[in-house]
């Protein structure tokens, strides 16, 4: 029973009141809330179980060894990745997908390669290939959006071509909301490109995951994809932490990311013998905590259950976007058919600062900019939106007081 009154009393934060108003957070997209099981994991961490793993043959550390290494399987069996060594701890989505294109491109790209991302990337998934292509001289390409802020897909046959070693995508789309067909992407990339060093597969697939985790359960195996980045902070986790996930294979081929402490097994003063997946991928002391508060916040969403997520969050985005549409001089941008939580607007010619601005004097947290997604705002033509962004601790009630608030901010405004 998904019960709305239960949930939001397990998020202290929610009881919040900002400038003399209770908080409606509709910015859960930029991060999202933490409930009090996320916050016990990681008191109990400091409080009863602080000390570093992998090293110590005492008691705590051969505890909190196991703890992390349990954290590590929740993760995996919540993406159903095939083995526990394809999790490895990041700092996030970003440095996720830095890892990639640091050791992909170490070994498998060359000048006049290609690589493939698409035009409603956040920033994390288009600056990292354009370095990569700028040092290899390879080739960067995007497949473009239309007006309703959807992939053109029809134009994968002509972008994809025997120089295709990467495509990188979005999963959920951060400013539109739109929910990009993933899997049937991977097939058609797959039956289009040319086997990557003879595996027979095609090109090589990262999904950017940051937006989606929070909305469903990814499959990787069935998505069959060779990377899956994600943030632990988006998916009501701690930040600092991120995963990514990749395919055995590529870890064993990969060297590694950084180095130090944890990726060797031995070290001579001439030579470094480095050490299997994952702990060759995690130099030094990782976010431990982070670890453990991500596994807590898996576990918590699971004990809601994405089907009813789902259920709930549709209600949120069919209400918001009905009562937004209703006024006058709203243009809402993402109107794709499979699209979740993210409703980002503009009002007439008022800036989308000086309407975050006065909504926070509402109590209201929306973002406000280009979300780091420039060039979504260039194919508008537009120097950025609002965004209210909605998850499954949201009401009816709430989206009522931020529609009120607006209508006020722009009586003020105009
Ligand atoms: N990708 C997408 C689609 C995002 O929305 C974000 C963050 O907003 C990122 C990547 C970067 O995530 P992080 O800053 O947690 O690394």
């Amino acid at each position: 029973m998904f019960d709305i009154h239960k949930i939001r009393k397990d998020f202290p934060i929610l009881n919040r009141i900002v400038n003399g108003k209770p908080l409606v957070y509709f910015d859960n997209g930029a991060t999202a809330q933490k409930p009090q099981t996320v916050i016990d994991a990681i008191t109990n961490y400091y409080t009863n179980q602080n000390a570093n793993i992998h090293r110590g043959v005492h008691t705590l550390s051969r505890e909190i060894t196991i703890v992390y290494e349990e954290a590590r399987k929740t993760i995996q069996a919540h993406i159903n990745a095939a083995h526990a060594n394809e999790i490895i701890f990041t700092r996030g989505t970003t440095e996720s997908i830095n890892l990639v294109a640091y050791c992909f491109g170490k070994i498998n790209v060359f000048e006049g390669d290609e690589i493939l991302i698409t035009q409603m990337e956040h920033h994390s998934n288009i600056v990292a290939w354009q370095q990569l292509c700028e040092e290899k001289k390879a080739i960067l390409k995007y497949i473009p959006i239309n007006e309703a802020g959807e992939l053109i897909l029809e134009d994968l046959p002509k972008l994809i071509t025997s120089k295709t070693k990467l495509v990188a995508f979005t999963h959920i789309s951060n400013t539109l909301g739109t929910i990009n067909p993933v899997k049937e992407m991977i097939k058609q990339i797959r039956a289009l490109s040319c086997p990557l060093s003879g595996d027979g597969r095609g090109a090589v697939v990262l999904i950017d995951g940051a937006q989606a985790v929070s909305h469903l359960k990814p499959n990787v195996q069935d998505l069959d994809c060779d990377f899956y980045a994600f943030s632990g902070h988006k998916l009501f986790g701690p930040t600092g932490v991120g995963v990514l996930y990749a395919k055995e294979e590529w870890l064993t081929k990969f060297g590694p990311y950084q180095t130090g402490g944890g990726t060797i097994k031995t070290v001579t003063m001439q030579k470094t013998e480095f050490a299997d997946a994952p702990l060759k991928f995690e130099a030094g002391t990782p976010h431990i905590e982070g670890g453990i508060g991500l596994a807590a916040a898996i576990d918590y969403v699971n004990s809601i259950g994405f089907e009813a997520i789902q259920k709930h969050e549709d209600t949120l985005m069919n209400y918001a976007t009905q009562k937004l549409s209703e006024i006058e001089g709203v243009r809402i941008y993402g109107s794709s058919k499979h699209r979740t939580s993210v409703l980002s607007f503009n009002v007439g010619s008022i800036h989308p600062f000086d309407i975050g601005t006065l909504l926070d004097k509402y109590g209201i947290a929306i973002r406000s900019g280009h979300h780091c997604t420039q060039p979504i705002c260039q194919f508008y033509n537009i120097p950025g939106t609002i965004r209210a962004s909605f998850t499954f601790y949201n009401t009816v009630e709430e989206i009522d007081l931020f529609i009120e608030a607006l209508k006020k901010s722009i009586r003020l405004l105009s």
